[in-house]
């Protein structure tokens, strides 16, 4: 039996994502971040703001 373990982030203006990948999870948010926020989170801030879904 596998289990997959799912992290999430959500922005604070609400843009949320979920990936099994957490390196792909962080491109995501800081990518998000720099092109909507013109904001530069780095990998501790998006790990802080995940959680296992
Ligand atoms: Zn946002």
């Amino acid at each position: 039996m596998s289990k997959t373990m799912m992290q999430q982030a959500t922005c604070a203006c609400g843009f949320s994502v979920t990936s099994e990948n957490e390196d792909e999870l962080v491109k995501i948010i800081q990518d998000h971040a720099h092109s909507k926020h013109d904001k530069e989170m780095t990998v501790a801030d998006v790990k802080a703001m995940a959680k296992q879904v």
